[in-house]
């Protein structure tokens, strides 16, 4: 027997580090339109691809690269089925284009060429109907005279539990449990023991609750090398969770999520449980305890005349719809309810008024459904026919064209290597979409001024500047222009910052710090995001941060008149990215792994609010 605490330490480099060298996967992008794909990684790469059969894949491996998140799966439409992008091995990323059933491309035409060694493209003609001429194991009806309408496409929901308890579930990251009360990180123990063909890991949770519905109850699992989870409240502050894992299994680790439960994350990530087989369970398991009291939402499906979208569920439901004025998406969400597993999704073709539906189980109560238009249409007001439906009206401003009959072709047998075109020496990376955004980036304090000093002597100024000039690299990579305050620790006054972007006429202007609260109140842990005028940019910036990193605490986006911000004349945000007096945040901005995760965060909410504005 051993035991150990969990400190927060290990839990930031379990969910933030990165191998040391690896490379990352910076962005990617489907242009459906061009078919083509795009993307980017941080250091050189030297892709491999291949055609695969049945169905048509297109698939590139990224060797030294990894993802830092789990896998994306986007529906694409029209002859391309979806695009994913998962950690295929811990060193290598994944990239699969997959067509639509009974459609291939000519391998010798696909295109994959390197503009430089880290941006990539990778070009595939009109996919063809495949005709039945060589024998397959897999046939499939041929229609060689008009193009084959997609397919039922099941969305991915979260894998739910074998049982259906709402309180306990078993997601695509790990498992979570909802819990009526929360206790502090760093009080949780995990104690591993060995059994005979077997080994037990132990949560002790101090301040911890369990929901009623839980306790005493032994649930099965059969996932990720786990056989069964076990609930105990031995004192009414205080719970124990114990997990029965694979003898071959790693450790496990535990954390309080903002959704109001606790995570389970096997130690060096999921590749490493994926493939696990769970022990035999211990006997006691319970098989289905509780019965779920959500509505299922089964089907979300387009009306025949394209007009609206239907969401189907099998009890009644009610849902809340907002629009985004600028992109146009339309969210729904549905409270006190949960996705089927698979749900019917609709036929998103080529012609299809909806480009993207997302669908995701947002906590265990609400179901979240992002719909993104095509070009051309406008989504209307939220619905409800009636009590188990809701509809989205869809208005197409177009009259879709028709498609040409394409050539007939075949399908290969086995996987066939694409060739890869390697960047030419000295090649210039392509020029960034629209003009040369300028961007300022403010490291704060410097020199003389260490800004804030937190605990264990940690000071602002050495968190924030390699912060700051990751997110300078990080935006020059994807073609931006940008202008740093200050390169190294060294003194600007706060006039010289605004000064440098207004003379240089910055597009924006983003300023970086951390926080600081004095009488030694290490609980205050968070980030969060200041403006003066307009919001949009501290907002995608935010948003971003917590979309990318497990912050401690989420303390919002708000108005401040702080000098940077007021005298600036172009967009600005200033962003705390925590505390260095915190407890919490002050372990992890120690960590270069995850400022380097909040770097790339802030990076990316700055590129999500260039390619918003079409900047
Ligand atoms: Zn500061």
């Amino acid at each position: 027997m051993r035991f150990h605490w969990l400190l927060l330490t290990i839990l930031s480099t379990l969910l933030f580090a990165l191998p040391a060298q690896a490379g990352r996967l910076l962005f990617w992008r489907y242009e459906n339109n061009q078919n083509r794909l795009i993307f980017t990684t941080d250091s050189r790469v030297q892709p491999r691809a291949q055609l695969i059969p049945n169905p048509t894949r297109i698939v590139l491996d990224l060797p030294g690269i990894t993802l830092g998140r789990s896998t994306v799966d986007q529906n694409i439409g029209g002859n391309i089925r979806s695009v994913r992008v998962g950690q295929f091995n811990a060193q290598t990323t994944r990239l699969v284009i997959e067509l639509a059933p009974g459609y291939t491309v000519d391998p010798t035409q696909v295109k994959v060429r390197g503009l430089s060694p880290t941006q990539w493209t990778v070009e595939l003609p009109d996919p063809q109907p495949i005709s039945s001429s060589p024998p397959r194991s897999n046939p499939r009806p041929n229609r060689p005279n008009r193009p084959t309408p997609p397919p039922q496409r099941p969305l991915t929901p979260p894998r739910s539990s074998s049982q259906e308890n709402n309180n306990f579930q078993v997601t695509r990251n790990g498992l979570f449990i909802r819990l009526n009360k929360q206790g502090q990180n760093r009080d949780i123990l995990v104690e591993d023991r060995e059994e005979e063909d077997a080994k037990t890991i132990q949560f002790t949770l101090p301040g911890a609750s369990f929901p009623q519905s839980l306790i005493d109850q032994t649930l099965a699992v059969n996932e990720y090398g786990v056989s069964d989870i076990k609930f105990e409240q031995p004192q009414p502050s205080q719970g124990r969770l114990t997990l029965r894992v694979a003898k071959d299994s790693p450790g496990w680790q535990a954390y309080y999520s903002r959704l109001g439960g606790l995570v389970l994350l096997p130690q060096g990530g999921l590749s490493r449980v994926e493939n696990l087989t769970a022990p035999e369970p211990s006997g006691e398991v319970t098989v289905s305890p509780v019965k779920n009291q959500n509505p299922t939402i089964s089907t979300i499906e387009l009306s025949n005349d394209n007009s609206q979208l239907l969401i189907r569920a099998d009890r009644p439901i009610r849902g809340e719809g907002s629009i985004d004025r600028l992109t146009g998406n339309f969210e729904i969400r549905i409270p006190q309810a949960q996705l089927a597993d698979p749900i019917q999704g609709p036929q998103l073709g080529r012609n299809s008024p909806i480009y993207q539906l997302k669908v995701r189980q947002e906590n265990t109560d609400t179901v979240v459904i992002q719909v993104r238009p095509s070009l051309g249409v406008r989504l209307g007001g939220l619905r409800q026919p009636n009590a188990q439906t809701l509809s989205l009206a869809v208005r197409s401003l177009q009259r879709p064209g028709t498609r040409p009959t394409p050539p007939i072709t075949t399908q290969p047998d086995g996987p066939i290597d694409i060739i890869v075109d390697p960047p030419k020496p000295g090649e210039i990376p392509p020029p960034p979409p629209k003009g040369r955004v300028l961007v300022v980036i403010d490291p704060g304090h410097g020199g003389k001024d260490p800004g804030a000093v937190g605990l264990g002597g940690l000071r602002e100024v050495d968190v924030i500047l390699p912060i700051s000039l990751e997110v300078s690299q990080i935006l020059q990579q994807q073609g931006v222009q940008v202008i740093m305050t200050r390169q190294a620790d060294y003194f600007v006054s706060l006039q010289g910052r605004t000064r440098l972007a207004n003379d240089r006429r910055a597009d924006l202007f983003v300023s970086i710090h951390a926080n600081a609260v004095g009488g030694g109140r290490s609980n205050v842990n968070g980030m969060e995001t200041f403006y003066t005028g307009n919001r949009e940019l501290a907002q995608a910036i935010h948003r971003s941060i917590l979309r990318n990193v497990t912050v401690a605490n989420d303390r919002g986006v708000k108005r401040s008149r702080f000098y940077v911000l007021r005298t600036s004349r172009m967009p600005a945000a200033l962003v705390e990215v925590g505390f260095v007096t915190g407890s919490i945040d002050n372990a992890r901005l120690r960590n270069p792994a995850y400022r380097s995760q909040m770097a790339r965060a802030i990076a990316l909410g700055i590129l999500d609010y260039i390619r918003q504005k079409g900047l």
